[in-house]
């Protein structure tokens, strides 16, 4: 491995029937290789897909995660919900919170901490997203955004042990577009020492995510602060994915 990459994780977000399973099988196998051993690679599949996936990974050096949940940990009049502890149920071990496709439409810091708070009662690992807007960057409020959306988001949560963060810039997703070298370094940076001051712990597990695909991978691969992906529309096409996973490792 050229770096700490130690995640690669897939966000299906609203693709994926049952019918889509069977392309996994090859990504199980190139899992199970020793060059990938370090390398943790995690499946969030829709809620409908989840308990397959577990069946299909368990055993396997393989993931599976959810793309949200509720933030009531158990059972309640929330129609259309899944809570932490569903999620649990079915074999999923991560849970992705704060996507901003769901701050998009209407998810606040608020929520968000609700639903970390939860997921981590549920000894679920959670992977929480940050990241500015188009207009706040344009605006100069990365900073300020980046901190509110941490501290807010992590309120009284006492321990990182089971948080990864993503920093997906929101003006990046699906959009093709991937931040300069520079740039990214310095907002990583600026996340890291965030939480250090927040948590007093050692080095955050931080990932990147937005517009990763197997074009620009070798070239992020290379920023020694990020430790791993977060990776949408790529990962939902099985070539891509995989020859995203052999240049992210080599
Ligand atoms: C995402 O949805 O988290 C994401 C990074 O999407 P994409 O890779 O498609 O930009």
């Amino acid at each position: 491995m050229t770096n700490n990459n130690n995640y690669i994780i897939a966000n299906w977000k609203m693709y994926g029937c049952i019918n889509h399973l069977k392309s996994i099988k090859r990504v199980i196998k190139i899992s199970k290789k020793t060059n990938f051993r370090k390398t943790k690679i995690i499946y969030c599949p829709p809620f409908t897909l989840l308990n397959s996936f577990h069946k299909l990974t368990n055993k396997t050096p393989l993931n599976v995660g959810a793309q949200n949940c509720h933030h009531n940990e158990f059972f309640g009049s929330y129609t259309g919900s899944i809570s932490p502890h569903m999620i649990k149920s079915v074999g999923a071990k991560y849970v992705i919170i704060g996507h901003s496709e769901n701050r998009k439409v209407g998810e606040t810091n608020l929520t968000i901490n609700k639903k970390i708070y939860s997921a981590l009662n549920q000894k679920l690992k959670v992977i929480f997203c940050v990241g500015e807007t188009l207009n706040e960057k344009n605006k100069k409020k990365t900073n300020i955004v980046l901190k509110k959306q941490i501290n807010e988001g992590l309120k009284n949560i006492k321990k990182l042990d089971n948080i990864i963060f993503a920093y997906e810039p929101v003006w990046c997703i699906g959009t093709g577009i991937v931040p300069k070298t520079n740039d990214l370094r310095n907002n990583l940076i600026k996340i890291k020492k965030l939480i250090k001051n927040k948590f007093r712990s050692k080095d955050p597990i931080i990932l990147y995510g937005g517009s990763v695909n197997s074009k620009n991978i070798v070239k992020l691969n290379k920023i020694t602060e990020i430790r791993g992906f977060l990776i949408g529309s790529a990962s939902q096409n099985t070539n891509k994915f995989i020859d995203i996973i052999k240049k992210s490792i080599i």
